[in-house]
């Protein structure tokens, strides 16, 4: 019996860092005692699933992997497909000697947007016009629990840009233009890790265990206030404009415990972010305290340079001494591996930038519970697309609904709409697609058109189980003003807007509704009265048609619970959504934002009208 109790204690006295009951920092200098420099770079790297398997887990030591721009194991897997191939690359990184878990990122960023099922909620920009931080931690702890359920422990979400120019392809991923909002939002946070210890030590990241993933705030620092609003390109801005707009959100997220941070592609006063020492080391780590990991966007060290490669072991260099600690999908991450191992080895990386970057993410890994429980079950699959999460959903898409005119005067408004018609008309490209309404980001990179890309109900089918059993409902893409006026209908719902898009392929110079929506505004409106819901990830050019339209109310990109949107047309609830951004009358006004000084909306920053429910709740 003495002996047996000798043998587990002196086994627990030499792996201290597998003992779950030593403090945090014993078990990750234990760790890192133990491990070699080859094991160390490999804890840096981030491969994409498409070149994993267990056999390159093992052999290169690999410590994370990615769903690349959300990339799937197989058109519509299920949470067991995932679970299977998540683990599978888990069983990899764990036959290593030291057996390292790896942790599996995705862009889960308006819910688990990328797998069959899911619920989906609607992108930023909606939830920062509903300017409910508390309603964000709700579905942050709902997408944790999605995610979970596929067996991935870490989104890189959320995304707290503070867009300042609507022209940027990501400006739905922004919750606002107004950085107060965007703070605000970041109580995500805590719903996707879990609420930080009242004790913690500033900077130390927290991560709640099995039901909680690891969020990524992102991207570090001035995404959003890049000129003309161009993608990954360059923010010109004093340092105190950069700290009082882009920085505080950052703050925010650290104070409650984010376990990384993602570094912009983007450059300020033409500095590439993946190169800026002062702002990743000085200031993340060492004046704001981060203690988290900070991740690279995919290939963005090899962007360092223009072209990108013009000189890898330079980009590397730059990189990593800037103070990255992962390496999100190094082209050729083997280059890179040699890369880097050369470099430490011949003195030009110093060993101490390897620990700083490894320290960091075992950290996280610890800290989240990952060494205890690193493979995945499939109890919590019946979390996937829940009644409460598609409750949940539904809630945040009415209460994102901006009402930016109800009638053409107060006395005589349009909404809510009556339930009990003779007959009514809806129209529009947007009015039953389901891919439109999510827009980029779901199930794909790019988003998709149609409605069998997920499950989810569409706007149509809403209006369709929300009026009277006798009110006729016709849909008809895009009428004629003659058919309008021919056929006594008692009011139109037109539904139009942008068709999907994510990242550069977003970028617009002259942000105008897609396709025929601008007729079907005119012929549907100008025959009959109208209400016009605007499907869309920012304010698009709306100006010419205002006046032909009675009611107009701007849904961004609501997700798939199409019944948010009836719920307030039809008088349920109430409208009481913000404008999380300026509604601009021509592009011509753009960069205008609130307290710029000729500012001169077409709806400013903050509007919204309000509307009473048919009755109370
Ligand atoms: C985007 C990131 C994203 C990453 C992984 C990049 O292109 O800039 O926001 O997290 O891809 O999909």
């Amino acid at each position: 019996m003495l002996l047996q109790c000798w043998v587990a204690m002196a086994e627990a006295e030499n792996f201290k860092y597998k003992d779950p009951k030593q403090p945090l920092n014993v078990r990750i200098k234990d760790l890192m005692d133990r491990m070699t420099l080859e094991e160390k770079i490999g804890q840096m790297v981030q491969i994409d699933r498409s070149v994993a398997s267990s056999q390159v887990m093992k052999k290169y030591y690999i410590g994370s992997v990615v769903s690349g721009g959300g990339s799937v194991p197989k058109p519509k897997a299920s949470a067991e497909d995932w679970i299977h191939m998540v683990n599978d690359f888990q069983k990899g990184a764990l036959s290593t000697r030291l057996g390292i878990p790896m942790i599996y990122g995705i862009d889960a960023v308006h819910g688990h947007n990328n797998v069959y099922n899911a619920t989906i909620f609607p992108h930023n920009i909606g939830l920062g016009a509903t300017r409910d931080p508390k309603l964000a931690r709700k579905i942050g702890e709902a997408t944790a629990l999605e995610v979970r359920a596929t067996g991935i422990q870490y989104t890189f979400a959320p995304c707290i840009a503070v867009c300042r120019d609507p022209r940027w392809g990501r400006c739905y991923e922004s919750y606002s233009e107004d950085h107060k909002v965007v703070q605000a939002m970041t109580e995500i946070i805590p719903g996707l890790q879990g609420e930080i210890p009242a004790n913690s030590t500033k900077g130390v990241p927290y991560v709640a265990g099995k039901n909680k993933v690891a969020a990524c705030a992102k991207h570090y620092v001035g995404d959003g206030g890049t000129t003309k609003g161009i993608n990954e390109n360059n923010t010109m801005i004093s340092r105190h404009g950069l700290l009082s707009i882009h920085m505080p959100a950052y703050y925010n997220s650290i104070i409650k415990g984010v376990a990384s941070v993602m570094v912009s592609y983007s450059s300020w006063n033409g500095v590439k972010m993946h190169a800026n020492h002062n702002l990743v080391t000085d200031f993340l780590k060492n004046t704001l305290r981060f203690r988290g990991f900070v991740i690279s966007d995919w290939e963005g060290i090899d962007r360092i340079t223009t072209p990108p490669h013009a000189n890898y072991s330079y980009s590397i260099y730059a990189g990593i001494t800037a103070g990255i600690d992962m390496v999100m999908v190094p082209y050729k991450y083997t280059e890179f591996i040699d890369g880097l191992t050369t470099q430490v080895k011949n003195n030009l990386i110093p060993m101490s930038r390897i620990d700083d970057a490894v320290r960091r993410i075992l950290r996280v890994k610890f800290i989240m519970g990952l060494f205890e429980n690193p493979l995945a079950d499939n109890s919590l699959a019946n979390q996937l697309g829940s009644q409460e999460h598609r409750d949940l959903a539904r809630e945040a898409v009415r209460k994102s609904l901006v009402l930016l005119k109800n009638g053409e005067n107060a006395d005589e408004p349009l909404l809510p709409l009556p339930k009990k018609a003779k007959k009514i008309l809806v129209a529009g490209s947007h009015a039953d697609n389901l891919g439109y309404q999510c827009g980029g980001w779901t199930i794909g990179w790019q988003g998709l058109s149609g409605n069998n890309l997920t499950k989810g109900t569409t706007i149509l089918s809403a209006i369709k189980k929300t009026v009277d059993k006798d009110t006729v409902v016709v849909y008809m893409e895009n009428p004629s003003l003659e058919y309008v006026k021919s056929n006594n209908f008692s009011y139109a719902i037109v539904v139009v807007g942008e068709t999907p898009y994510a990242e550069t392929n977003g970028d617009s110079m002259n942000l105008t509704i897609s396709g025929k929506g601008a007729d079907t505004i005119n012929n549907v409106c100008g025959g009959v009265k109208c209400v016009t819901v605007i499907i869309s990830g920012r304010p698009v050019v709306i100006q010419p048609y205002v006046d032909v339209i009675e009611a107009l109310v701007a849904a961004w990109l609501p997700g798939t619970e199409g019944h948010g949107v009836t719920d307030v047309l039809f008088g349920d609830y109430g409208f009481s959504g913000k404008l999380p951004r300026t509604w601009f009358k021509t592009v011509d006004q753009l960069p205008m934002n609130v307290g710029d000084p000729h500012y001169d909306p077409l709806y400013p920053f903050g509007f919204g009208l309000e509307t009473k429910p048919h009755k109370a709740h």
